[in-house]
């Protein structure tokens, strides 16, 4: 902490006046504890912005033309299109491992820099996963590159940073998701990535009803630990009762990345949340809405996006230019 401007993850979060830190007034609170994800029915489009949906951009893989439709997976915690969170986190990946974390955030007038190693503040699973786990043979299933499968694939710190403005512009058009990391939790520092997978035999899957994941919703992929879904029960500042959802983090784009609790009606101030987590229909074809958020420490009528049990959970596309970042780009696997 050389600079003044090196701050904490915790006291960023703090100081956006979220009423609580991380260590205090959260404990106990869970925030939305949802029973299950709705995720997408085969068949839905990737390929322009819409609710429900992701935009990805369009891409070939290992000369493979990536599809341009979900495909719903059948797995024991898969009902339909809906995700059975118990069921999912009853074949989670075990373990309690602790790593080495690096996080920080640095903020000039302009600019909002994120910079760490990746490895967030909470335990992870075991990874490479136990071949006696339940979680074992989901994984095992699949290619990745340099490994025998994806079950063998070992969590490692990277340099992960995300350079954004601090205040991002709305652009006219959405931008479809490049790469696969779309955002970094700043409350505990891993990054989320893009709620998309490729399967076995190269279908385009939600990850959450593909793979069971370790018990904060993170696995890695190129090694590098990351959310999906339902991840954000393990960050630790959910918030007060009764009160609106904290930034939980940054996206690629700069703009925040809050709980499912939202704020007031457009036009209110930060207060009368209603204890319903937003829906998709509250929010654009992006998962985001304007709104009064509370930005570093100022309350601001800005865009942001939203957590939710309904896919794609977080980002859908960008509603702001992508800014500069080091982490996963798309190739085969999850
Ligand atoms: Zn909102
Ligand atoms: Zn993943």
């Amino acid at each position: 902490m050389k600079s003044k401007s090196f701050v904490a993850a915790g006291v960023v979060a703090a100081l956006a006046g979220l009423v609580v830190l991380p260590s205090a007034g959260a404990a106990g609170y869970a925030g939305y504890v949802p029973k299950t994800l709705t995720g997408p029915a085969t068949g839905t489009s990737i390929a322009s912005p819409a609710r429900n949906t992701v935009y990805f951009c369009p891409r070939v893989i290992q000369g493979i033309t990536f599809p341009t439709t979900l495909t719903n997976p059948t797995n024991p915690w898969v009902f339909g299109t809906t995700v059975n969170i118990a069921d999912s986190e009853d074949v989670a990946v075990p373990g309690s491992v602790k790593m080495k974390h690096v996080f920080s955030i640095r903020k000039t007038a302009t600019t909002r820099f994120l910079k760490g190693n990746g490895i967030p503040n909470h335990a992870m699973g075991e990874f490479p996963i136990p071949s006696n786990s339940a979680a074992y043979s989901y994984y095992a299933a699949l290619p990745a590159q340099g490994y025998a499968n994806a079950a063998e694939i070992p969590i490692k710190p990277y340099d992960m940073s995300l350079t954004v403005p601090r205040n991002p512009v709305v652009q006219s058009k959405p931008s479809c998701i490049l790469s696969l990391a779309v955002g970094i939790a700043s409350q505990t520092g891993a990054a989320w990535h893009a709620e998309i997978a490729v399967s076995a035999d190269f279908k385009a899957v939600s990850p959450s009803a593909a793979l069971p994941y370790d018990r904060c919703w993170g696995h890695p992929y190129a090694e590098q630990y990351h959310y999906h879904g339902y991840s954000w029960k393990c960050f630790p500042n959910q918030g007060k009762k009764g009160e609106p959802s904290p930034l939980f983090g940054y996206a690629a784009d700069g703009f925040g990345v809050y709980g499912p609790y939202s704020e007031g009606k457009p036009g209110s101030a930060v207060t009368g949340a209603t204890q319903k987590p937003i829906t998709n229909a509250q929010l654009d074809v992006c998962h985001g809405h304007y709104g009064w958020i509370n930005w570093d420490g100022k309350l601001r009528y800005m865009y942001h996006y939203h957590t939710n049990n309904e896919y794609p959970y977080m980002i859908g596309c960008l509603r702001g230019k992508v800014g500069k970042m080091s982490m996963a780009m798309m190739h085969l696997g999850h």
